[in-house]
């Protein structure tokens, strides 16, 4: 019987490329959007991943939590920090669906996350490069290498999506803004 590397010692798979490794997370990321899309939220999806294995997930869900704070980012990192019992998640990248607002930008900074990796930039509330460059001021005590536009039509599809069944039910845009 030939027992391959993998069922031996998992974690000793080799790593994938940097490129497929945030596509790959980001597709995680995605799915949790999916979840906040058929609880009637705007789907934005969050994964943070520390030596290559999630700690901590969620998706946007100010709305069932009655919580100003529980965008998608907010939740993972909630998670996160929860698992592995440690508020600071030093070394660990963050995956986000769509670029993130002023405050998850700030909860960032608070968690010592290394690395954000984003997909869709979010025009009117992207505090990462559209809005604002909240991360690159240079007040700052910690700096969070970006990466933008992992999956961007992917990310990007999931929003229209949700924006296209608000307006046929007859909502506007308005009520629903600032989930980034
Ligand atoms: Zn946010």
């Amino acid at each position: 019987m030939k027992i391959g590397m993998a069922e031996i010692a998992p974690w000793l798979t080799p790593a994938l490329p940097t490129g497929h490794e945030h596509a790959h997370w980001m597709r995680a990321a995605s799915d949790e959007a999916r979840r906040g899309l058929d609880a009637g939220e705007v789907p934005v999806g969050a994964v943070v991943v520390r030596d290559g294995r999630p700690i901590g997930a969620g998706f946007n869900q100010p709305i069932r939590s009655g919580d100003p704070t529980a965008h998608a980012e907010i939740v993972a990192l909630r998670a996160a920090a929860r698992a592995v019992g440690n508020y600071r998640l030093t070394g660990a990248t963050l995956y986000v669906t769509v670029e993130p607002c002023l405050m998850c930008t700030g909860a960032l900074v608070h968690a010592r996350v290394a690395t954000l990796v984003y997909g869709a930039p979010e025009p009117r509330s992207g505090a990462v490069r559209s809005v604002m460059r909240a991360l690159d001021h240079p007040a700052l005590n910690h700096r969070v290498d970006i990466v933008g536009g992992v999956l961007e039509a992917e990310c990007r599809e999931l929003m229209q999506a949700f924006f296209r069944q608000r307006r046929s039910a007859g909502s506007s845009r308005e009520e629903v803004a600032g989930a980034g």
